[in-house]
């Protein structure tokens, strides 16, 4: 049994997530930030006894501190970074501001790195070891020929990046950190438009957490395995 960390649990890829897991017979640590209005997550939580529920705002420095004292000496076999905001779809030069991008970039980019931080003694003390970034298609800057999004794709972005810094840094650790794109998919922040379902692109994203190997780490997949360009 492993157990598994997922941010922003209580909706849409996170809360997928939480449910295959808890399928699994995995042990879950699902974080919301507000579990008070995390109905469905509570409502899983009920009906299984190998889920855990945690609040945590990924922006709130405190909470993350207060992690390393709250799960002191428990393993983290794989940590799930998902929680995440798109930003205004509309985005252009003439239609940003400071604040839209930096609330952005406070939840994709800066968030991840010290929740990793803060559970680092929980990676390594797991056997997995594994760091799993939520990124996206649009942080891809080979693949960008339609341009806008610019504070989302700027903060995924600066996620990948960090990633490979991270798996640099802990290459001799033995963590794999990896960063993975679920796809477009049919959630709140996807829309309805979404090419699949937030149950394939878990199932794949589970299957590629499996696979992956510490040759893998500092990489960027798709859920389906393939890799993508920077
Ligand atoms: P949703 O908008 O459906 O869900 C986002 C989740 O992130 C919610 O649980 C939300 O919690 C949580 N969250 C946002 N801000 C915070 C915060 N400050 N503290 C804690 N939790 C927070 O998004 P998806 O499920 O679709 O996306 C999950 C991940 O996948 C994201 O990182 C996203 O960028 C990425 N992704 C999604 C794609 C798609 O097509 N859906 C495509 C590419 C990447 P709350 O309910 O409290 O707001």
């Amino acid at each position: 049994m492993k157990t598994i960390f997922i941010s922003g649990a209580n909706r849409g890829l996170g809360l997928q997530f939480a449910k295959q897991y808890v399928q699994q017979g995995d042990h879950v640590i699902a974080c919301a930030r507000d579990l008070s209005q995390a109905i469905a997550l509570t409502q899983l939580a009920k009906r299984h006894k190998n889920i855990q529920l945690h609040q945590l705002d990924v922006t709130n420095e405190a909470q993350i501190i207060n992690l390393t004292a709250h799960f002191k000496n428990e393993p983290i076999d794989i940590l799930i970074h998902n929680a995440g905001v798109g930003g205004e779809q509309c985005e252009t030069l003439t239609r940003m501001n400071q604040k839209s991008w930096l609330d952005v970039l406070a939840v994709n980019t800066v968030a991840p790195m010290l929740i990793t931080q803060a559970l680092l003694k929980n990676i390594m003390a797991s056997k997995e070891k594994k760091v799993i970034g939520l990124t996206s298609i649009l942080a891809s800057i080979s693949d960008n020929r339609s341009g806008g999004r610019y504070s989302y794709r700027a903060s995924k972005a600066a996620l990948n990046q960090s990633f490979r810094s991270l798996a640099c840094e802990l290459v001799d650790d033995g963590v794999t950190a990896t960063v993975i794109h679920p796809g477009w998919v049919k959630t709140d922040m996807g829309g309805k438009e979404g090419k699949i379902t937030a149950e394939q692109s878990v199932t794949g994203m589970i299957k590629v957490i499996s696979d992956l190997k510490r040759i893998n780490s500092g990489c960027f997949f798709t859920y389906d395995g393939t890799e993508l360009p920077w």
